[in-house]
């Protein structure tokens, strides 16, 4: 295995492709060539490196410095001046300097906090996604192999249920739990499924792991496998993370070729390999019952249950579906214990949180937080404050299917049980940051088109409950509503959480009684004085509404 004294990482997310990224990486290995650095330097690509700002980034370790937006122009400059001659450019450095330091701290209200703390996106940024020997430098497969030689399955969940660790896909289930049902489930076949059907607008955290970290989901995946009995695992990627779904496949690939997947691993009667599944853009196949039906063959759409996947899975057997962040905390819970896992975040709810910060912020991008930390604290901190000096006026968490947050929230501290109190949800992750001009009619009549276009169809409360809402809330923007439109609008919201078989439907009516719990009389502005506060709304009819409206 080769040892060079600096290691150059251009990002090589799709937007970062999109600016050159590709050529920028080609002339940097010219470059290290011309100056005869080809030994001491190495070049890769790697993921999304979190910041949107100031792409095609590159960081240069082991300084951790970070330059961006790189040209092609830039590139002989920083190897001469950098790799050759030993020194920095400031010029061409990006803007955010802390990004650079992966851990820095900073002084908020309630004392000193990690800038970040990163557990799932530990490696992400840092080492070569598509070289195993990289990921094994750097700690990788250190867990399954403790797990094969030194724990029982039963240690393995007994460990992952100290640690606390909930699901991150949403939900927030118990994952040593959810392993404990799967272990228990009758049956000699079983499978792991690693949900990596990142739609939630605004999500992509997962594509972030997955792209700069794919051989940890391996790992987590045959530890869960190990830990369940099962022998066989998938992982559903989104069809649109192209890259991911590279990385995923050379990264098993070279898993076989080293024997972490496979039979027999690590000397041991265990078995287990992984195959990837491309989902096709359907939001509803996040949702794990219709995601299975997806791998089957069949159109994806959401199962009745019970039985749910625990017991009925893949095929009819007892399959453990996690999402892509809840596995890749898997490997450093085993590595270090669940004792230090449990010293980020809070009582309830241990462990850091990956957010996407995006909307009227002035610096959008990627994080991970210890769990608890308020929104307050993220948009001052992460986010640098609201754009053009306006205020904050709520925030949407979760993607579609999360909350609407009020400014009067923003102290509460995220995490699930918090958030419940408060009765709202955390949601996978998308933070989406919303100013003084933001109308709250147009928000949630955003969100219901998408939830009327997204809805699978399979049950009418919400084929018609969601087509119905969007068509008040496009009546109310239009200045044509009546108050008697609200009260339909709630009970169509109580309808879709009471009466639909999944969760698109449940969550699709938050933002209806959100918007009227939070911001009535901004509604009712609508509707009384026929004026839109902010100046959003049209406040006229652009086409007619159907005859049965
Ligand atoms: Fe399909 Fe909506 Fe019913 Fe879920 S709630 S099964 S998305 S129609």
């Amino acid at each position: 295995m080769k040892i060079y004294r600096s290691m150059v990482l251009v990002s090589s997310d799709p937007q970062s492709m999109l600016l050159g990224a590709q050529a920028i990486f080609s002339r940097f290995q010219e470059e290290v060539k011309e100056f005869g650095l080809e030994d001491e330097v190495s070049v890769s690509m790697v993921g999304d490196l979190g910041r949107h700002d100031v792409f095609p980034l590159v960081i240069i370790y082991p300084e951790a410095t970070t330059y961006g937006p790189v040209k092609l122009e830039d590139v002989h400059r920083i190897v001469e001046e950098h790799l050759y001659k030993g020194r920095v450019v400031p010029e061409l450095q990006a803007s955010v300097k802390e990004l650079s330091g992966r851990i820095a701290w900073v002084n908020t209200r309630k004392g000193t906090l990690p800038a970040e703390q990163r557990i799932v996106l530990e490696r992400a940024g840092l080492v070569d996604p598509t070289s195993i020997e990289d990921y094994i430098i750097h700690d990788g497969y250190t867990a399954l192999g403790k797990v094969l030689s030194e724990m029982k399955p039963a240690d393995v969940i007994a460990e992952l249920q100290k640690s606390g660790l909930k699901g991150r896909g949403g939900a927030g289930f118990p994952t040593g739990l959810k392993w404990s049902f799967v272990s228990k489930a009758a049956g000699a076949k079983k499978y792991v499924v690693c949900n990596a059907d990142e739609s939630e607008p605004g999500t992509f955290k997962d594509r972030v792991i997955l792209e700069g970290d794919p051989f940890s989901i391996l790992e987590a995946m045959t530890i869960a496998g190990y830990a369940v009995g099962a022998d066989e695992g998938y992982i559903y990627v989104r069809g649109e993370y192209a890259l991911a779904q590279e990385r995923l496949t050379n990264a098993i690939a070279q898993a076989r070729e080293f024997g972490f997947l496979g039979k027999n691993l690590f000397g041991s009667e265990f078995n287990f390999d992984i195959h990837i599944h491309s989902g096709a853009g359907a939001y509803i196949c996040g949702e794990e019952t219709a995601l299975i039906e997806s791998i089957e063959g069949k159109r994806g759409e959401p199962r009745i249950r019970p039985p749910y996947p625990t017991t009925h899975g893949l095929w009819g057997k007892p399959t453990l579906v996690n999402n892509v962040e809840t596995l890749a905390n898997v490997p450093a819970i085993i590595r270090h214990g669940a004792s230090w896992y449990k010293q980020f975040g809070t009582p309830s709810s241990p462990g850091t949180k990956a957010y996407t910060i995006l909307g009227n912020v002035n610096s959008t991008g990627l994080i991970e937080v210890p769990m608890g930390i308020t929104l307050r604290e993220v948009v001052a901190i992460y986010g640098r404050g609201i754009k053009n000096g306006k205020t904050f006026k709520l925030a949407q968490t979760g993607g579609s299917s999360g909350s609407v947050i009020p400014a009067s929230l923003q102290d509460t501290p995220m995490d699930f049980d918090s958030f419940s109190r408060a009765g709202v949800a955390l949601g996978s992750g998308a933070l989406l940051i919303c100013d003084e001009d933001t109308c709250v009619v147009d928000l949630a009549k955003v969100l219901l088109n998408f939830f009327r276009r997204e809805s699978c169809g399979k049950c009418t409360p919400c084929r018609i409950g969601t087509e119905r809402a969007w068509m008040l809330l496009t009546r109310i923007s239009e200045g044509e509503g009546a108050l008697k439109d609200l009260d339909e609008l709630i009970s169509l919201a109580d309808n879709l959480y009471n009466l639909s078989n999944c969760g698109l439907g449940q969550t699709a009516g938050t933002p209806i009684r959100d918007i009227l719990k939070y911001f009535r009389a901004e509604v009712e502005a609508h509707i009384r004085l026929g004026v839109c506060p902010t100046g959003v709304c049209p406040m006229h009819r652009e086409e007619p509404i159907p005859a049965y409206a």
